[in-house]
């Protein structure tokens, strides 16, 4: 993933950018400012966690900063590009070439095997699909013995493990994660968090996630709080302790552990 020079030019490139993104959901009567006013910068290589209260907004920005949603006001741009408003083919379009984005129900197809499920965003951008490639990203993702498996014969920390396979492929400029191990058992979810951290150590990935375990938050290099739809704090190189007591003083009453 690191032969991609135009996408990491230098180490201070800019991955992510949002210029004070408002989202209101619904209409008149029942309208919700879901982001008022988000701002924020995002290094290449950087592995951001997002947490705050359910409800907050952690969703809806990274559906935003995505593209798979518009926002009301405000701009977004991934590496360095602005996310193109108006035409769905155009939203379509810069989402596959920029942006990865792991679900918390895995999303994979039932009917394909786990590598033809890795293979698929890239067949789906028209390109011919490196298998030798996807291979390799299953295998470090400790899946080299699982190739032709469906979905439904893994366990939910495969599964799990072959979506972020599949999006790495695709050398996104960003990963998005939303909830990525709600589903799983602590130990699969830390050893998720862990993987998709070893994306940004050894290849340059950017990576954003949304959890609400302190422990697998630890493993970000910066988390971000969210609440009523604004960043409302801010932690570099974090601690779980200090995830946990900051969490605990913003009413986070749905937090695992
Ligand atoms: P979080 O992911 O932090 O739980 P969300 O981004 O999902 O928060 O939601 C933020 C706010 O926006 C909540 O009040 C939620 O009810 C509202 N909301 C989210 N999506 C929609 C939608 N599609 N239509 C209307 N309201 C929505
Ligand atoms: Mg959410």
């Amino acid at each position: 993933m690191i032969d991609n020079h135009s996408r990491f030019a230098n180490d201070s490139a800019e991955a992510l950018r949002l210029e004070n993104v408002r989202k209101v959901h619904g209409a008149d009567g029942s309208r919700v400012v879901a982001l008022d006013g988000v701002s924020l910068a995002l290094r290449a290589g950087s592995f951001t966690a997002v947490m705050g209260p359910s409800g907050s907004g952690k969703s809806t920005l990274l559906q935003c900063a995505a593209g798979l949603d518009q926002p009301t006001d405000g701009r977004v741009f991934v590496a360095g590009a602005p996310l193109a408003g108006g035409s769905e083919t155009a939203l379509t379009k810069f989402r596959r070439e920029r942006v990865g984005f792991i679900f918390q129900q895995f999303n994979l197809l039932p009917m394909l095997t786990v590598l033809q499920n890795t293979t698929l965003p890239l067949r789906l951008a028209g390109q011919k699909p490196d298998e030798g490639k996807a291979a390799a990203v299953l295998a470090r993702l400790g899946l080299g013995d699982r190739l032709g498996r469906l979905p439904s014969e893994l366990s939910g920390g495969q599964q799990q493990r072959v979506a972020i396979a599949r999006a790495l492929v695709a050398e996104p400029a960003v990963l998005f994660a939303d909830e990525p191990t709600g589903a799983l058992d602590s130990r699969s979810a830390r050893e998720v968090l862990g993987l998709l951290a070893e994306a940004v150590r050894r290849d340059g990935q950017t990576v954003v996630v949304v959890t609400h375990d302190p422990v697998a938050a630890s493993y970000a290099d910066a988390v971000l709080f969210l609440a009523d739809g604004r960043i409302v704090d801010r932690i570099a190189a974090p601690t779980a302790e200090a995830v946990a007591e900051r969490m605990t003083h913003l009413g986070d009453d749905d937090a695992e552990h």
